[in-house]
């Protein structure tokens, strides 16, 4: 067998970046981008030094990297705090009056912090967490709505040295309980609840679960945010507000050695049993600084606004550190797309002026089924960049997204990155790269991608195969907590000395990367292996699917047949007949042999709350097989039980 897995989407467009756009940027051109790109390959170490000179440092490093595979060490013997550098350092600048965050409420309420203010509440509560026992070393779980006060709450933890584990606030207690477990926190940060969908949703109920079987934990900090009416327990249970009483705003950040574990944070769970990955301070701090500055393209004109939630390693790296490490301008949204109505991004962004926004083509996808209409009746010139990150974007919803939310105008940076990563890994620099539809393009200087065979062999041109990081880099993950047998058998044992990521990916003559899904997603279709996410993609171009998932099941004559899951637009016909349409549609798009065998309608799929179709799902419902493993992550299980109900 030439390939490992079979690449069959071909993508022909390509879109410079626009003239004026390139004049300004922080990265000019290709050229520019290559010289740069060859630099850091030559001397990571002097590129990434150079890098991390434009931050603070309380000590400096005696050497840049200690590489022993897979154990890496970056800035050695540094002394640095992140918060210090997304708050201190731009004190003494006129950016102390800047705005750092812009925050609404889903019912519309608004709260702007200056990053003098930003840095006066991080120190306030940094200093009250400290009077209840928190120091250097200890774990603090973090189980909050988007408020400021979860950005508070990292940046303060940051300050002390204590390792933040956020749990997204959508889980359930039991998925709680576990990371609180896990990770032996020590104190727990939460909310009477936040709003969601136009109301009030509870929290504090489902830490009052979790805590009936969490012996490390010692006290709860409660923000008042949605009104409802909570238990507090005596002398566990402190209010936000009483937790920072009288207390001095007088707490300078504690010098903490470069590796210094900055968090843990579990991964989402789409392949099965959480995982606790663990960040440093000084490497994830210059990856991170540096990706928001070059990709976002950050200005101090500009404001930011990524939609993630913080619960997520995205809005850990680039809704928090990254941008404010920068002194940027960051927008900070709490609640659903579609509260009052459909069009509440368009509105904030034209309320706000939004420059630049980062957001997951799930959120794409749900947009272009919306209609046009409602990004339509908003202004939205202020925007100048969109970027895109979770899971491979489809063409389709990529040309949306370009021609609808930006007006032609605005180039596309499609990252593609993982909570073991950091930061972004491949990705166009927006002033620099020619973008494809679907593509990520180019590796990040400092990142060195390549994709192979199951036994290591690099893969020729558009051949499909394993991507994987050839060398270290500065935000990687150290380990998974308390488990370093794991960290070293998931990422670093099928290929000796490189970093194994799971997804497979193809690259085009011209070295772009095409991430093509997690490789567990690959189907074996009579000595095809194709990856599903082109069968999806061919799905979705039909312009009367709006999203599909396909999964193998087992079968007796081609080893493998496919199943679809298909979701359609208003006013769609699902009958035999447009499965048909699909079916041909699919062999016209790709070939005979990808059509699938099997297509079920469905109203929506199952989903991770971060919005990634969890296809370990569909692939036993397909098999006929009962759900095994993991499904705590699930945003919806009612989903899944209607799907399961169509079957019988
Ligand atoms: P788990 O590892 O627990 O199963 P997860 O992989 O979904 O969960 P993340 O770390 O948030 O958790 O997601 C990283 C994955 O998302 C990547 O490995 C890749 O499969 C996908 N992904 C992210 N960005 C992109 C992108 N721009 N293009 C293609 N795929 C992407
Ligand atoms: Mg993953």
């Amino acid at each position: 067998m030439a390939t490992d897995i079979e690449s069959v989407l071909k993508e022909q467009r390509v879109f410079p970046p626009p003239d004026e756009f390139a004049a300004s940027a922080h990265v000019k051109s290709l050229a520019e981008y290559q010289r740069i790109y060859k630099l850091s390959v030559d001397d990571p170490e002097a590129f990434w030094a150079g890098i991390a000179r434009e931050l603070d440092w309380f000590k400096p490093w005696d050497k840049v990297l200690e590489w022993e595979p897979p154990n890496a060490k970056w800035f050695v013997g540094a002394e640095c705090n992140i918060s210090y550098n997304c708050l201190d350092r731009h004190l003494s600048t006129w950016r102390r009056n800047k705005a750092a965050i812009i925050w609404e409420g889903e019912p519309g309420d608004i709260r702007v912090y200056t990053y003098q203010m930003l840095h006066r509440e991080v120190s306030r509560f940094a200093a009250g967490l400290k009077r209840l026992g928190v120091q250097k070393g200890d774990r603090v779980a973090l189980y909050m709505p988007m408020v400021p006060e979860l950005a508070i709450s990292l940046l303060a933890c940051a300050r002390l040295g204590a390792t933040h584990s956020v749990v997204f606030g959508g889980f359930s207690s039991d998925a709680l309980r576990d990371r609180i477990n896990d990770a032996q926190a020590k104190v727990v940060i939460t909310a009477d609840g936040g709003f969601r969908r136009g109301a009030p949703f509870p929290l504090k109920e489902a830490v009052d679960k979790a805590l009936t079987e969490t012996p490390s934990i010692e006290k709860v900090v409660v923000v008042k945010r949605a009104g409802n009416d909570v238990v507090m327990k005596p002398g566990r249970d402190v209010w936000w507000d009483d937790a920072i009483k009288d207390v001095s705003a007088d707490c300078p950040a504690e010098h903490l050695d470069a590796e210094h574990p900055l968090f843990i944070l579990y991964t989402s769970g789409t392949t099965g049993k959480p995982k606790g990955v663990v960040h440093s301070t000084g490497g994830y701090m210059a990856h991170t600084y540096l990706t928001s500055k070059w990709v976002f393209d950050l200005k101090d004109t500009d404001t930011f606004w990524c939609t993630a939630d913080v619960g997520w390693v995205t809005g850990h790296s680039y809704i928090v550190y990254g941008p404010l490490a920068n002194g940027a301008t960051i927008l900070m949204y709490e609640g659903v797309p579609n509260h009052p109505e459909p069009d509440r991004f368009w509105d904030i962004i034209e309320r706000h002026q939004v420059s630049v926004l980062y957001t997951a083509p799930t959120a794409i996808r749900t947009f272009t089924r919306w209609g046009d209409e409602w990004p339509n009746k908003h202004d939205l010139s202020s925007l100048r960049l969109l970027g895109t990150v979770g899971e491979p974007i489809n063409p389709e919803a990529w040309m949306w997204y370009r021609d609808v939310i930006g007006g032609n105008r605005c180039p596309i940076v499609d990252t593609w990155w993982q909570t073991e990563t950091g930061g972004i890994m491949l990705t166009p620099l927006p002033g620099a790269t020619p973008t494809k539809p679907g593509s990520a393009t180019l590796p990040f200087p400092g990142v060195v991608p390549e994709i192979v065979t199951h036994d290591g062999k690099p893969v020729g041109d558009n051949e499909g195969g394993y991507l994987i990081i050839k060398k270290p880099w500065p935000g990687m993950l150290r380990t998974i907590y308390n488990d370093h047998e794991r960290f070293k058998e998931q990422y670093w044992s099928q290929i000796p000395g490189c970093y194994f990521t799971g997804d497979g990916a193809r690259r085009d003559e011209d070295g772009y990367y095409w991430v093509m899904g997690r490789i567990d997603d690959v189907v074996n279709v009579s000595g095809h292996r194709l990856s599903t996410m082109e069968i999806e993609s061919a799905l979705v171009s039909h312009k009367q699917v709006t999203e599909a998932a396909v999964v193998g099941r087992p079968d007796e004559v081609k080893g493998q047949a496919i199943s679809a899951f298909v979701t359609c637009a208003a006013g769609t016909k699902p009958d035999d007949a447009f499965k048909q349409e699909l079916r041909k549609h699919v062999a016209k798009e790709i070939g005979a042999f990808a059509k699938p065998d099997d297509i079920r309608f469905t109203d929506s799929l199952p989903k991770t709350r971060s919005g990634k179709i969890m296809r370990r799902l569909l692939r036993d419902l397909a098999a006929g097989k009962d759900t095994v493993g993991d499904t705590t992550t699930l945003e919806d299980y009612s989903v899944l039980a209607k799907l399961r109900e169509d079957e019988e």
